[in-house]
């Protein structure tokens, strides 16, 4: 109980931290990443990306950001762009950040995930909408939890205006419902939030071990876009720097785990290595409350 309680308010404090730095990035910025693909980056309040792809049949957008407020002002980029409906939404994760705009896209009926993105959501959306409510983000009031009504277990694909999205699951990793995108034919891959580009990772919900597993598969895929859940959009080394970062986490906890150190020892003795190496990336505050993580899920690992 008691570990519990505490990574809970780490994580409340870290997201309170987080928030005070995004806010700060300033204006709704859409990047047009490929011919009809473009990312909002930088987005008021949560830095979280959504993009947007314009086809000869209709719009797909995949996430839908922080709050109805935020979700119009992705509306309104798209209607610069085209007047054709949106058909598709997808949600590659069950986070705030990236499904409680969701209301707004819900006249086009169709909202996809992982089916353990829609049972989260039923389940703790109420819970999880209190904790955004803490964060001070204008018109979070007018948040109604949204889940999505199309649901995958396995993968799915989506066949719209000539581009074929493959929905992928690769198991845990983020969250426990992460959706993998892969546009095989534009070489690009949306990973949700499996991939911060040069921002150290929220990891409250993180399954590290599948994690690094599901960046593996990622590698795999034949991509050269990469379009992140949180930062720029990159490409192969964003994928690559966001494993060594969590190879570097689990390699440092596992060394203290070793020693049978406690998480406060843990905590003091990787800090400072990670912050040092990882020095140019947004976010470091959330390195210790990431270290709690990983303590927690070795150490369980090493008594079974
Ligand atoms: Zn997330």
């Amino acid at each position: 109980m008691l570990k519990t309680g505490a990574l809970t308010i780490i994580t409340i404090l870290t997201l309170l931290i987080g928030l005070a730095t995004s806010s700060l990035a300033g204006e709704v910025k859409t990047v047009e990443v490929l011919k009809n693909v473009y990312t909002i980056v930088d987005g008021e309040g949560v830095d979280s990306n959504t993009t947007i792809i314009t086809t000869t049949e209709g719009v797909i957008v995949i996430d839908t950001r922080p709050t109805p407020t935020e979700a119009r002002k992705v509306l309104k980029e798209i209607r610069k762009l085209t007047d054709l409906p949106i058909v598709y939404t997808i949600n590659t994760h069950y986070h705030g950040d990236h499904t409680f705009g969701n209301q707004v896209f819900k006249n086009s009926k169709t909202i996809i995930a992982h089916k353990n993105v829609r049972d989260t959501l039923i389940k703790s959306g109420q819970s999880h909408l209190s904790l955004f409510k803490t964060f001070g983000l204008p018109g979070m009031d007018e948040v109604e939890v949204t889940p999505p009504n199309i649901v995958y277990e396995k993968g799915m694909e989506i066949w719209l205006g000539g581009y074929r999205l493959q929905l992928l699951y690769h198991g845990k990793g983020h969250t426990n419902g992460d959706t993998i995108i892969f546009i095989d034919q534009l070489r690009t891959v949306i990973t949700g939030d499996l991939v911060f580009n040069k921002k150290i990772p929220y990891m409250a919900d993180a399954y590290i071990e599948e994690w690094i597993e599901s960046l593996n598969y990622i590698e795999l895929l034949k991509n050269e876009t990469v379009i992140p859940g949180h930062g720029p959009i990159g490409g192969r080394p964003t994928i690559i720097a966001m494993k060594h970062y969590l190879i570097d986490l689990k390699e440092h906890v596992l060394q203290q785990l070793k020693g049978k150190k406690s998480l406060e020892e843990t905590q003091n003795a990787v800090e400072p290595i990670l912050r040092k190496k990882y020095k140019d990336w947004k976010q470091l505050d959330w390195i210790k409350g990431n270290i709690e993580r990983a303590w927690s899920e070795y150490s369980s690992k090493e008594k079974a």
